[in-house]
């Protein structure tokens, strides 16, 4: 596998405990990514070489970025939300992965995104290129997140909505909807969010996804934690999704050092 060093061009936060971190691509680097993929990430920490994956949410101009969220004593992720700086060198290789969409201007499909926390890291280029490339199309997103402060490109996705109205459909809930307060110990119920809360489940997808009866040619994309993974494919099967109609990306495995 072919590394390249590469260094650290921007640094953002969008949301607590995320870092979207830009990675500068020099125009000889051979780097031909499909939405959806995802990039190796190698560097050393406290003397160890680490080694861990992360999905390219946007490519720029000599840039790519990706979208880091903290993992309780996980190794890289601290690393990287905590000590990275404009000017590090990391080796990555990639880019990588079959959780892939390939527009076609004259395609029509229904696209339905299933996503928890930082699993959007993928779709959003996804949806992005869709957008762009895929006017027939339409696409819902389910985004499930545990408050509102960690939706990552609300933003983005609410201008989008607004743009490609017949489009572009997201759906937000939130699986804990509350404030905290003094040092996070006082917890109140967040009486602002007037959008959608509880979990993704069976209910959630026919009371948000109309197409799911429609004769449509439909495309099922779920990434998050492994926990909600498994549960949202166990219940596209039982929506009696075809087994070649989606695609999962296993986000949280373990991946040995
Ligand atoms: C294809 C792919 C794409 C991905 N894309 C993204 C992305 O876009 N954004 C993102 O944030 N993540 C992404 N991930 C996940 C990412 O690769 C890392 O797994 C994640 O950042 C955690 O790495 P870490 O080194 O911080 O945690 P690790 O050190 O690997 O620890 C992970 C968890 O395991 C626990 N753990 C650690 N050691 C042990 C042990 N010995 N026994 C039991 N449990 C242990 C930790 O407490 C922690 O909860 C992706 C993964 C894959 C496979």
């Amino acid at each position: 596998m072919i590394y390249y060093t590469s260094k650290v061009s921007s640094i953002q936060s969008p949301v607590k405990d995320v870092k979207l971190i830009g990675i500068a691509m020099s125009q000889t680097d051979d780097f031909s990514f499909i939405p959806g993929q995802y990039i190796n990430l190698r560097t050393v920490i406290d003397g160890i070489e680490v080694e861990r994956q992360y999905s390219i949410c946007d490519v720029g101009h000599n840039e790519i970025t990706i979208g880091v969220k903290r993992v309780k004593s996980g190794i890289m992720s601290n690393y990287l939300v905590d000590n990275l700086k404009l000017g590090d060198e990391l080796e990555i290789s990639g880019p990588d992965g079959r959780f892939i969409v390939e527009p076609k201007h004259e395609q029509r499909k229904s696209y339905l995104f299933l996503a928890a926390g930082i699993g959007i890291t993928p779709i959003y280029k996804m949806i992005k290129v869709l957008l762009e490339q895929e006017p027939k199309s339409e696409i819902y997103l389910l985004y499930s997140n545990k408050s509102e402060n960690d939706i990552v490109f609300k933003a983005e996705f609410d201008a989008w909505q607004a743009e490609y109205q017949d489009q572009l459909h997201v759906i937000y809930t939130l699986t804990n909807n509350v404030n905290r307060s003094f040092f996070g110990l006082l917890k109140t119920k967040n009486n602002t969010w007037t959008g959608k809360t509880g979990r993704i489940n069976t209910s959630f997808i026919k009371d948000n996804y109309p197409s799911l009866t429609s004769n449509l040619n439909k495309e099922v994309y779920i990434c998050g934690p492994t926990e909600f993974n498994i549960d949202l494919e166990k219940i596209m099967l039982d929506l009696e999704f075809c087994i070649n109609k989606y695609i999962k990306n296993f986000f949280m495995s373990r991946i040995s050092q």
